[in-house]
């Protein structure tokens, strides 16, 4: 009888359920309707342990809003849903005004009260074929100057020989005022096994 299994348990959930991005291609496909989540658009994954792996790992399930929301509305009451936006949906800080409105929208119709999202990214960074800025012409230059320098490294701690000699003086003491021989014995084997911070016996004020 003994709890000690070597065998690699499950990934415990991760903290968000739920995940959702605009991806770069369409390869995923919808796990509702088969069909892909085509690139540039708003998809959103449920996040369910990948039986598949040994290692427990979770996997993401993709799905069309408009899927994902039928999903919920099937599924039992006790089922995860996504309840908070922020605290359920991994990626969401990453998302742009129009998907977050999308959610927020749906959650609401549910009967959810979700605070208005302001997104911090704008519709233009959403997908990698975003508008180019313009470099003809006498366009403004964006200088980026470097304000944060890189702090230079510290010092290695330089060893002390105040801190020898004081350890050398604390170990003194203590063997003078120690009058068993094999006492005196087992206070020098402790400092030199165990340093002059490991042991009980010997240390700073
Ligand atoms: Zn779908």
């Amino acid at each position: 009888m003994s709890d000690d299994t070597e065998l690699p348990g499950p990934v415990p959930p991760p903290d968000r359920l739920f995940a959702a991005d605009r991806p770069k291609n369409g390869r995923a496909k919808c796990k509702r309707c088969k069909m892909t989540c085509e690139a540039g658009a708003l998809r959103i994954a449920k996040l369910v342990p990948n039986h598949f792996s040994t290692s427990g790992l979770w996997t993401k399930h993709w799905h069309h809003p408009a899927c994902l929301w039928e999903v919920f509305s099937r599924q039992r009451t006790t089922t995860k849903k996504i309840d908070d936006p922020e605290k359920d949906i991994e990626g969401w800080e990453d998302l742009v005004q129009e998907d977050m409105d999308e959610i927020v929208a749906y959650l609401r119709s549910q009967g959810a009260t979700v605070a208005t999202p302001t997104a911090t990214r704008k519709e233009g960074d959403a997908t990698p074929k975003a508008k180019k800025p313009r470099t003809g012409g006498g366009g403004a230059k964006k200088e980026v100057k470097e304000t944060a320098r890189p702090a230079s490294p510290p010092p290695p701690p330089q060893p002390s020989k105040d801190d020898y000699f004081r350890a050398f003086r604390k170990l003194c003491v203590e063997l003078s005022a120690e009058p068993s021989y094999l006492a005196k014995t087992a206070i020098v084997t402790k400092l030199f096994t165990e340093g002059t911070d490991g042991g009980e016996n010997i240390t700073y004020l």
